[in-house]
């Protein structure tokens, strides 16, 4: 279970009405494939279709395995740790376990850094609950899915087009399509700002879901009449305040 970190910004929907939101996407997707409208339909990946906090684990519990004794209570608190300890920021994910030492912390970091942003541990990430069937269910209406990520092309999109394979996500076919950013420097808020208004050369997009507030904002912005989809999950520090129009759920469940 996720730990609900933006419901500072608003509650979520409660699960009947969530279910319901999530099937009338669906059926809307549907009207609009009849009418020959070509609806799109967008996906954030990390911490919106795939819970990442299994990978920061997994790269922790390596760094655990390489402190070796040299810091056995470290090494102890890092192997002991849980996806729920893990928060967005590595730092305060190691002060919640009680690691403080900044020697250690700036360690982690850069060892975390190294190894979170490529492709071979995306094999960590885990769906969220309901999100491959979602995605099905949308496809299926005849809405063409674009996951677009703040990856980078050159370091996570092969293990990002296995991953959505491996976890039954419609990938590879037509109707589909995986859009990464194009360097790793280039903040993901201006990358998603930047590329919101090519989406409608696919289509027209009916809903976009998204786990930082700034994203969902910004493609209401392009597209007034979709719906944008905040999942709360886990978000940067500082979020802007979320605009009144977009819709918070907790996963996709139905
Ligand atoms: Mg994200």
């Amino acid at each position: 279970m996720i730990p609900a970190a933006a419901v500072t910004i608003r509650s979520p929907l409660s699960a009947d009405e969530q279910g319901e939101f999530l099937r009338g996407l669906v059926a809307r997707a549907a009207e609009a494939s009849r009418r020959g409208a070509r609806p799109v339909v967008i996906f954030d990946l990390d911490g919106t279709l795939f819970d990442n906090r299994p990978r920061t684990l997994s790269i922790l519990r390596e760094l655990g395995d390489t402190l070796g004794g040299t810091h056995p209570d470290v090494t102890r608190a890092i192997m002991d740790m849980r996806a729920s300890d893990v928060v967005y920021g590595l730092t305060d994910s190691l002060l919640g376990r009680g690691i403080d030492s900044p020697e250690v912390a700036a360690r982690a970091l850069s060892f975390w850094r190294a190894r979170f942003f490529r492709d071979e541990y995306l094999v960590h990430d885990e769906p969220l609950p309901g999100a491959a069937r979602f995605a099905r269910d949308c496809w299926d209406a005849g809405a063409t899915l674009l996951y677009l990520t703040g990856r980078d092309l050159p370091e996570m999109s092969v293990g990002s087009w296995v991953s959505l394979r491996e976890h039954g996500f419609p990938i590879g076919r037509v109707g589909t399509e995986l859009v990464c950013k194009p360097s790793f420097d280039i903040p993901d808020e201006d990358y998603k700002r930047e590329v919101a208004p090519l989406v409608a050369r696919l289509g027209e997009p009916i809903a976009s879901f998204d786990n930082e507030p700034a994203n969902c904002n910004a493609f209401l912005r392009v597209y007034p009449k979709m719906s944008s989809v905040l999942l709360a999950t886990q978000h940067a520090p500082n979020p802007p305040r979320l605009d009144d129009g977009v819709t918070v759920v907790r996963d996709f469940t139905s």
